[in-house]
């Protein structure tokens, strides 16, 4: 697979919790991550995903307090070039041990003590994806006449330097 050298699925977000499950409510440990290029579900690549959590026991499981932050491509909607937007997740949540009958699937950890943090950390980048991404502040996006990428040294159109496929649109119409 190209350029799939580095690239981890999944598992670093799968957390063997059994030895913290073992411990006393209250007891607590940090986890570091670090991924150059991280699959965090099928459809969600992020890279440079770097933060930390702690997780402590209690008497329903383990509560788990993130933060992480990560950067994902995305297309400008204004010039529509592919860009790098830095995003933020934090988790605060308790995921259930043993697992009730109404616990949430994505908030229990498994019978063999795997903690898996990647749909909940997928929900929370989610969240924070802008609705409107935009490469920068101030894209001007593309010219609507010449289509190229708006900068200082665009200059405006001449009425007659229309692009000829509009100019021969133009004739159709008329
Ligand atoms: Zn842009
Ligand atoms: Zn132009």
């Amino acid at each position: 697979m190209p350029g799939g050298a580095n690239l981890t699925k999944f598992d670093p977000l799968r957390l063997n919790v059994g030895f913290l499950l073992n411990k006393d409510v209250g007891d607590s440990r940090n986890f570091d991550f670090e991924e150059p290029s991280l699959l965090i579900s099928e459809d969600f690549l992020i890279s440079d995903l770097r933060g930390s959590a702690r997780l402590s026991r209690t008497g329903q499981g383990i509560y788990i307090e993130g933060h992480l932050q990560g950067k994902v491509d995305l297309e400008c909607v204004r010039c529509l070039s592919e860009y790098s937007q830095a995003l933020s997740a934090e988790i605060n949540e308790l995921f259930d041990y043993p697992p009730k009958k109404d616990s949430d699937p994505h908030l229990t950890i498994s019978e063999d003590a795997i903690l898996d943090l990647g749909p909940i950390l997928r929900e929370s980048f989610l969240l924070n994806l802008p609705i409107q991404p935009i490469c920068r502040i101030d894209c001007m996006g593309l010219c609507p006449v010449c289509g190229e990428l708006i900068t200082e040294g665009h200059q405006s159109h001449p009425e007659e330097e229309i692009d000829p496929r509009l100019a021969v649109l133009k004739t159709l119409l008329s």
